[in-house]
């Protein structure tokens, strides 16, 4: 059950209500539009148990400013409202977009697992961090496929410790691996290789990204 947004009775509300259609005079006072601006806000679901609907002071009719007024009054402390479970509590529901980005992570990462199990050598995941790729538009970064040992396939040869889209001439960007990580490579060309080496359908779980 949701804790009510003010303690203050039905009763309590129709006395008060009664009392701000006597008192409200046809000229606002600026203090009490201030007093109450600054007490309803944050508090929109007091406001509502309040007034019976959602306004702002913008909106809100004299005999509603007052009203709100005495309530203030009657209740300084009103209920904390529950807050919103965050993304790291239980129970929290991750919204439509969130769910698409964490089945889209999780479609790449089965997809890496099984490419990765069909490629002939061990291989890991590092991230490229040399510093002067904008020369020549190396792309920044991307996580390459590591080769733990060399890797020789008819005329393709890659030296160990390289990754899979190492050429000699792009050598000097791909100088400064992080070490193996735990992700899901995203060099186009390390990919491309994977899937013409394994024979595998290049799938845009990967390729798509
Ligand atoms: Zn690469």
């Amino acid at each position: 059950m949701t804790k009510p947004a003010t303690n203050l009775t039905a009763e309590q509300l129709a006395a008060l209500r009664e009392q701000a259609e006597r008192e409200t005079s046809r000229f606002v006072d600026p203090r009490q539009l201030t007093r109450v601006e600054k007490f309803i806000a944050g508090r929109p679901a007091w406001v509502r148990a309040i007034i019976g609907h959602g306004v702002t002071v913008r909106t809100m009719t004299g005999v509603e400013l007052t009203l709100l007024d005495l309530a203030a009054t009657a209740e300084p402390n009103p209920p904390t409202p529950p807050r919103e479970p965050a993304p790291w509590d239980p129970g929290y529901q991750p919204t439509d977009a969130e769910r698409a980005i964490i089945s889209r992570r999780q479609a790449a990462a089965a997809e890496w697992v099984a490419l990765r199990n069909e490629l002939p050598v061990d291989v890991t995941v590092e991230h490229n961090y040399t510093s002067h790729r904008h020369i020549d538009g190396y792309v920044q970064g991307v996580d390459h496929i590591l080769l733990r040992d060399s890797l020789r396939l008819g005329r393709l040869y890659r030296p160990a410790n390289e990754p899979l889209c190492f050429v000699p001439s792009n050598a000097h960007n791909l100088r400064h691996f992080g070490g193996p990580e735990d992700r899901v490579p995203t060099c186009k060309q390390c990919l491309g290789l994977a899937y013409r080496i394994t024979g595998r359908g290049p799938s845009m779980a990967l390729m798509g990204r």
